[in-house]
This record gives C-alpha cells, structure tokens and sequence, in this order.
C-alpha cells in the first residue's frame, strides 16, 4: 500500500514536471517554470539531461517562424501569401507568443550550457571519486585483512606459549634413568634427588 502511495507521488511529480507543463507554466509564470526545470534533474537523473532543452528549442524557433518570415519580408521586401498569415500576426496575442518564444529560447540555451558543463564535471567528479574511493576502500580492506592476519599470528603465539607456560608447570612423574628413582619433576627437566643427575621428562 504505502510502496503504491510512493510509486503514486513519483509519477505524480513526473507528470508536473513533464515538458509540456513546463512550458505551459514558462508562458504564465517564468520563474517557476525554471524551478520546475532544474528540479527535472532531480526527479528524472541524468539520462535526460538534454531533453529539456532541446525541446525547448524546438518549440521557440517553431513559434518564431512567423516573427521570422515577417522581419524577412519587411528587410528584403517580398511578400508571400499565406493565408490568414497577417490576420495570425495581427492577433494581440501574438507578441506576447514573440516574446515567450524568445524567453525559452534563452533558458533553453543557458540550460544547455549548464547542463553540458555539470555532466561533464559530474563524470570527471565521479570518476576521480570513484577512482579514489576504491583505492581507499582496498587499502582499508588490505590493512584490516593484515591487522587479522597479525591478530591471528599473535593469539596463536600466544596460546602456544600458554600451552608451553602449561606444560611448565605440570609435574611429571619421571624414574631417573641414573639410579632408577621415581622422581616427580615440574616442567620437563629437573635433577634427581637422589643421585642429582638432569633427569628429562619425555613425552609419549
Ligand atoms: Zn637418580
């Protein structure tokens, strides 16, 4: 339920920031349409870094055709006759469409810009990171697999001289091959108490 709440708000957010609201919101409210713009790269990542922009483009040179057409035949002095062509230039709407095209056509370039240059940065940022990244994470897993190796090396040591401080202290009971007396003797070596000859206790 709440994974479907989730996938609900992500294409929610996805819709609101979809090309065609945007641009419907770059015509009534500019600043926003802007935020809507660099919050796409939060929502959709880097794989659509130029999408954005270029239709953004697009749609500013496809509105400047006729702003286009009418300079060049005011320059050149032609006419052509398309229909309804003065009567659409005429409308009162039609240099508030002027000047939006040329706003989209600004954001869209500066953004264009921008974006090359983060996703170039990002790469050479990532790849350096992660370049040093792995070489951090190797010496640390290299040194921690040396200081285990050297723990080992030294718990080792350390219970084979405890087995040998155990075999020190135990006594044995060891006949003296001198004089043949039943001796007992702490550790492996001793003397005879008897004849006072080194008397070794050997194991079997
Ligand atoms: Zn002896």
């Amino acid at each position: 339920m709440r994974l479907r709440n989730i996938f609900n708000i992500t294409s929610f957010t996805k819709f609101l920031l979809s090309i065609p609201i945007i641009l419907l919101v770059l015509y009534f409210l500019p600043v926003l349409g802007v935020i809507m713009l660099i919050a796409r790269y939060f929502v959709y990542g880097s794989r659509h870094y130029y999408r954005a922009p270029i239709v953004l483009l697009i749609v500013s040179l496809i509105l400047l055709i006729p702003h286009g057409l009418e300079l060049a035949m005011a320059n050149f002095g032609f006419e052509l006759t398309i229909p309804y062509f003065r009567e659409f230039i005429g409308l009162g709407i039609y240099p508030s469409i002027t000047e939006y095209a040329e706003r989209i056509f600004i954001i869209g370039i500066v953004i264009l810009i921008v974006s090359a240059i983060i996703k170039t940065l990002g790469e050479k940022i990532t790849a350096k990171l992660s370049s040093k990244l792995s070489g951090a994470l190797s010496n640390y897993f290299n040194q921690k697999e040396q200081t285990r190796r050297e723990e080992i090396k030294l718990r080792t040591t350390e219970a084979e001289e405890r087995i040998e401080n155990s075999k020190k202290n135990i006594e044995h009971v060891v006949k003296c091959p001198h004089c043949g007396k039943v001796n007992t003797v702490t550790g492996t070596t001793g003397k005879c108490k008897s004849c006072r000859n080194a008397i070794q206790y050997k194991e079997k």
